[in-house]
């Protein structure tokens, strides 16, 4: 009974081993195109070779202000900062989907509480506003804090360094879809790394935010450009890079 029962094994073994190499590799057929070679820069922070960079340190030579003017933020000692009062800054460029590097500081002397503490925001598309904010020993709402899809999706976790400190944020989005109506089919996602930490995990962005209602998309175009906003505190910017996808 005992031999009967290890060749009954034996013969399953044998079978299954066959099965498994009759198998294809996978069900689809292998990728034509070679991924294009890509020089990264020498730390994760700095912009590989196929990167935009949008702001050196330098100038402002990719960005505008107000009603299309020179943007007139404070640039100096390889940052530029929010000119309160002076508007939101906007890209010359424009992009759909996205892998975005920036690194920002909110004010080192503390002002204000809340929303009134270092606040700005980087608007995907013109539209869509991952929060900056000074949230380090900061109580406001949770889907209004930094790393917040403003007023829609609060972070995982609160990553936040000390107010003056240099924190990055990196992003990846992809940009909403639109049929010839002007109807969303294929929503905006956004994952967000704070400080290397992931905050944003491929969240659904339900559309434009409002303050008194639902958010709701709007139809626009493919591509769009990338503004900063002034939310009047002296927010510091610097080594902004943005690569297509
Ligand atoms: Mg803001």
């Amino acid at each position: 009974m005992v031999g009967r029962l290890t060749v009954t094994a034996s013969i399953v073994v044998v079978l299954a081993a066959a099965g498994a190499q009759s198998q294809e590799p996978g069900p689809f057929p292998a990728p034509k195109a070679e991924p294009a070679i890509v020089a990264p820069g020498k730390t994760s922070a700095d912009p590989p070779s196929d990167a935009i960079v949008l702001f050196n340190g330098r100038d402002l030579s990719h960005w505008r202000g107000k009603d299309g003017g020179a943007a007139k933020w404070k640039v100096r000692d390889g940052y530029v900062e929010v000119a309160p009062g002076a508007g939101d800054i906007t890209t010359t460029d424009k992009f759909g989907d996205v892998q975005l590097h920036i690194e920002w500081a909110t004010p080192a002397v503390v002002k204000g509480e809340g929303q009134e503490r270092g606040n700005s925001g980087v608007f995907l598309m013109d539209r869509y506003e991952v929060q900056v904010l000074d949230s380090y020993d900061n109580k406001t709402y949770f889907h209004g804090q930094a790393g917040s899809v403003y007023k829609q999706h609060a972070p995982l976790v609160n990553a936040s360094r000390k107010p003056g400190e240099w924190q990055s944020y990196d992003i990846v989005f992809h940009a909403p879809r639109f049929d010839d109506q002007g109807k969303v089919i294929d929503r905006a996602r956004v994952t967000v790394l704070h400080n290397g930490v992931l905050i944003q995990n491929n969240v659904e962005i339900y559309g434009l935010t409002y303050n008194d209602r639902p958010a709701l998309y709007i139809a626009h175009s493919a591509e769009e450009p990338l503004h900063l906003q002034d939310h009047g505190n002296p927010v510091r910017y610097r080594n902004i890079w943005i690569r297509k996808l």
